[in-house]
C-alpha cells in the first residue's frame, strides 16, 4: 500500500508525462499538491475518489486559428487559447493574456493557479484562462481592433455569462475587452453585459476593477504585518513592473504611508531614492505607452539600470508584480540579506520554487499570488453581481468589499496554517483552504 506522500508523488509524475514540456504547469501543480498531505491525511475520502487527479485535469481546452491583417494589408496568423480548468463553483473566470511567449503550458498553469484563487475570494466563480501569442508591442489601435474582433469570431461560441466569463491579463487592457465585447454583442445580438468583465465603467465595469489587484496586494500584505504586529508606514518598498497590477500596488503602499523607490519594465529599472513619482509613471505607461527608461530623463535624481535585477534594491516590502519566474532563488537570498520582511506576489507564481523555499526558511512573511493577487479577480466577480443586478456601485463600497475580501483571504489562510501544522506558511494555508472549498463541490455534483 502506497504512503499518502507517495500517491501525491505519483499523481505529480502522472502530470508531467501527460503534459510534456509544459514546465510552468508542472511547477503550479507540484506547488499545490505538495501542500495536501495532511489533507489526504484528515480526510482520506479525497484520495478514494481520485479529487486531486481531477482537478489537475482541464476540464476543457480550445486552440483556434486568429487569422487578421495588419495595418499594410498583410496577412497575419496567431494562435488563441481557452482553457475552461474547473467549474465546480461557477462558471469559468479568468484572464485573457496577449504575449509572443504564450504557449498553452502558459494558459494551462495560469488556469490551474486560478481554480485556487477563485475559490479563495469565496465566490461563486469556477476557473479559466486564455490568449494567444499575438504581440501588443507596437501596434496600431486598428490592429489592435482587428485582431480582437478575429479572437472573439472563433471564442463567442464558448463563452457566456454562465458559461464562461473572460477578463484582461498581461497585454489586455480596457481597449481590448472593449473590442472584444464590440464583437461578442455584434455576433450574438446580445447585450450580455457579464460574458466579459474588466470592462469600462461607462458600460458596465465596475469600479475599482482597474485598480483592484494592485490594491489587493497591498491590503493582503498590510494584514500579513499586522499579524507581525507592524504596518506599512514608513516601509521601503519596491514593486516589479509598471503595468495595470504594479501602478495600483504603489498607489496604494503611497497612500498608506509607505515609501515605494523602485519599478521596472521588461527592459530595465527605474531606482528613485526620494520616491517613485506615480504620475509620470501613469502618463508614461498608461497614456503614452512609453518604456519606464524615459522616466529617468524627467527625474534627474532617478538612476536607469538597463536590464538590472530589482530585487538588489533594499527594501523591507518587495511586490513582484510584472510576470512568472521574476524572482529566483539569488534574488531572494539577496533580498534576504537586505533586511527584507514580507513579500506579496501580485503576479502569477512571480517567484521561483527555491526563492519561496528561501523565504520560508528566513521567516519572511510570503503571501504567494493565487491569496495576494486575488483582489482582482474578486472585483470581477462583484462586476458580475452588479450587472446580473442591473446595478452600479460607488467606487467607496466596491473598494470597501474588496478590502473585506483580502482580509478574509488572509484570515482564512492564516487559520488554516495553523489548524495544519504550518503557521505562518501562507502558501500551505491558500492551497488547504482553496482546495478543500473546490473538493467539496466536486464530491456533490458526483462523479465530474
Ligand atoms: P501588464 O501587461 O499591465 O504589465 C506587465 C508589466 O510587467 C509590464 O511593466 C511589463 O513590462 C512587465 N514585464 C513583463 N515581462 C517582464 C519580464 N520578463 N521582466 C520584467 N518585467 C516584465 O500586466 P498586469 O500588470 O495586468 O499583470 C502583471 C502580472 O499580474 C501577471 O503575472 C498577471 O498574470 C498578474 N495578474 C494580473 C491581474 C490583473 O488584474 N491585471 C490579476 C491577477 C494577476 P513590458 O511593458 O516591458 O512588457
Amino acid at each position: 500500500m502506497p504512503t499518502i506522500r507517495q500517491r501525491i508523488e505519483t499523481i505529480y509524475d502522472e502530470v508531467v508525462s501527460r503534459n510534456p514540456g509544459e514546465v510552468e504547469f508542472h511547477q503550479a501543480v507540484k506547488e499545490v499538491i505538495e501542500s495536501l498531505e495532511p489533507v489526504v491525511r484528515k480526510y482520506p475520502h479525497y484520495a478514494e475518489q481520485k479529487i486531486i487527479e481531477r482537478i489537475c485535469e482541464p476540464e476543457r481546452q480550445i486552440i483556434f486559428r486568429v487569422p487578421w491583417h495588419d495595418d499594410k494589408g498583410e496577412v497575419r496568423i496567431n494562435r488563441g487559447f481557452r482553457v475552461g480548468f474547473n467549474s465546480a463553483l461557477g462558471p469559468y473566470k479568468g484572464g485573457l493574456r496577449f504575449h509572443p511567449s504564450v504557449l498553452l503550458g502558459t494558459i494551462k498553469f495560469l488556469a490551474f493557479e486560478q481554480t485556487f484563487k477563485n475559490a479563495l475570494t469565496g465566490l461563486p466563480i469556477g476557473s479559466g484562462k486564455g490568449g494567444s501569442d499575438f504581440d501588443p508591442k507596437g501596434r496600431s489601435d486598428a490592429e489592435m481592433m482587428r485582431f480582437c474582433q478575429s479572437f472573439m469570431t472563433e471564442l463567442y461560441r464558448h463563452i457566456g455569462e454562465m458559461t464562461d466569463v473572460p477578463a484582461g491579463d498581461i497585454g489586455v487592457g480596457a481597449r481590448e475587452i472593449g473590442y472584444l465585447f464590440g464583437q461578442y454583442k455584434r455576433i450574438t445580438n446580445r447585450y450580455e453585459s457579464g460574458v466579459l468583465t474588466g470592462k469600462s465603467p461607462s458600460w458596465g465595469g465596475a469600479l475599482v476593477r482597474k485598480e483592484s489587484t494592485g490594491y489587493g496586494t497591498v491590503f493582503f500584505t498590510e494584514a500579513m504585518l499586522k499579524a507581525k504586529k507592524m504596518d506599512l508606514q514608513g516601509q521601503t518598498c519596491v514593486v516589479s513592473g509598471s503595468g495595470n497590477v504594479a501602478i495600483y500596488a504603489i498607489q496604494q503602499l503611497q497612500a498608506l504611508g509607505a515609501k515605494v523607490v523602485a519599478c521596472s519594465d521588461s527592459s530595465g529599472v527605474i531606482y528613485h531614492k526620494s520616491g517613485i513619482h506615480l504620475e509620470t509613471v501613469q502618463r508614461l505607461k498608461e497614456v503614452e505607452r512609453k518604456r519606464i527608461k524615459e522616466y529617468a530623463s524627467e527625474h534627474k535624481d532617478a538612476e536607469y539600470l538597463e536590464g538590472g535585477n530589482i530585487w538588489t534594491i533594499p527594501c523591507e516590502v518587495a511586490l513582484p508584480c510584472a510576470t512568472q519566474n521574476e524572482l529566483n532563488g539569488d534574488s531572494a537570498r539577496t533580498l534576504v540579506a537586505n533586511g527584507c520582511i514580507a513579500v506579496a506576489e501580485g503576479a502569477n507564481m512571480p517567484t521561483t520554487p527555491e526563492g519561496v523555499q528561501v523565504f520560508q526558511k528566513a521567516g519572511i512573511a510570503f503571501g504567494p499570488g493565487k491569496a495576494a493577487n486575488a483582489g482582482g479577480v474578486a472585483t470581477s466577480a462583484l462586476e458580475m453581481q452588479q450587472n446580473a443586478s442591473r446595478d452600479a456601485w460607488s467606487f467607496e463600497h466596491t473598494e470597501a468589499r474588496l478590502r473585506e475580501i483580502m482580509g478574509n483571504i488572509h484570515t482564512d489562510c492564516y487559520r488554516t496554517a495553523e489548524e495544519f501544522g504550518a503557521p505562518g506558511n501562507y502558501v500551505h494555508g491558500a492551497n488547504i483552504v482553496s482546495f478543500r472549498r473546490v473538493a467539496e463541490a466536486m464530491l456533490a455534483f458526483g462523479l465530474i
